[in-house]
């Protein structure tokens, strides 16, 4: 089967600092480096368990995080922005499922680095009244192409929010929250077994993992973090303005739920 594997940086082991996300200090350099070696590690565990291809999106920020010198050689890489789909970009109906590695809590929820999208514009996101982090979002969206999501990792609350969605997938807890920025971790070499072995499970027990779906039509609701960022947002036509901070969007398929997510989030650039 083929594997699509979604990558993030907040939820490796060793991260808690916004500043090991960000471009241009050396502890960005580091975290880098430790979200490859995952990666890695979740790439050989899916293989060894008879995956035939493994496609990964770098889909944290820039989203050329990912350093394509050490990745496995078996594995291709989709890197850049913009792109469609973001976070799940490459994904189509003839993948066997989806890894999220690296992946952290919702907006407005606890967990290390918790945020959904953009910490800057969304104070939370939901949809059909799911709150949803990056992992619902985008997991409906794999759904809505019959696609499971197999594995998650990140820390204790990524794995409590997505429990009662994903009851089947494999949940990588590498890190314990302490707070929005601490935690608990276990060592990189540590995450790395704990991954390839949840990875090698996940393959292997695929076809008993139901897609994740939130069925259509959909009511997208974004809670923006200021007044003037809701004003910005309505000035999209099919907007809604529900409250002084908070837009809607009615939309048939998962594919547009993300693109006006997406949309709203590189709009906010105008305000910062
Ligand atoms: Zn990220």
């Amino acid at each position: 089967m083929k594997l699509f594997l979604s990558a993030d940086i907040e939820g490796v082991a060793g991260v808690v600092s916004p500043l090991q996300g960000q471009p241009g200090n050396p502890e960005y350099e580091r975290a880098r480096q430790l979200m490859t070696e995952e990666v890695n590690a979740a790439i050989d565990g899916a293989f060894a368990a008879g995956a035939s291809a493994v496609l990964v999106n770098d889909s944290h920020g820039p989203m050329t995080n990912l350093l394509p010198e050490l990745l496995d050689a078996r594995a291709e890489l989709i890197s850049g922005r913009p792109k469609p789909a973001n976070m799940f970009c490459g994904l189509k109906e003839d993948y066997g499922g989806v890894f999220c590695l690296g992946y952290h809590a919702g907006a407005g929820g606890y967990g290390v680095l918790s945020h959904t999208t953009n910490s800057f514009a969304f104070h939370a996101v939901s949809l059909n009244g799911i709150a949803c982090n990056e992992a619902l979002l985008y997991g409906a969206y794999a759904g809505s192409l019959g696609v499971p999501v197999l594995l998650l990792s990140g820390c204790d609350r990524l794995a409590a929010e997505c429990a009662p969605h994903f009851p089947s997938a494999q949940r990588v807890v590498v890190k314990q929250a302490l707070g929005q920025r601490a935690a608990r971790s276990v060592a990189p070499q540590r995450a790395r077994q704990l991954l390839r072995s949840a990875a090698a499970a996940a393959i292997v027990g695929a076809g008993t993992v139901a897609p994740f779906v939130i069925p259509a039509p959909y009511h997208l609701v974004l809670d923006l973090t200021s007044v003037a960022l809701a004003d910005l947002a309505a000035t999209i036509p099919v907007a809604r303005r529900t409250a002084p901070r908070t837009i809607a969007f009615e939309a048939s398929d998962m594919a547009a739920v993300i693109g006006w997510v997406n949309t709203v989030s590189a709009l906010s650039a105008l305000l910062r």
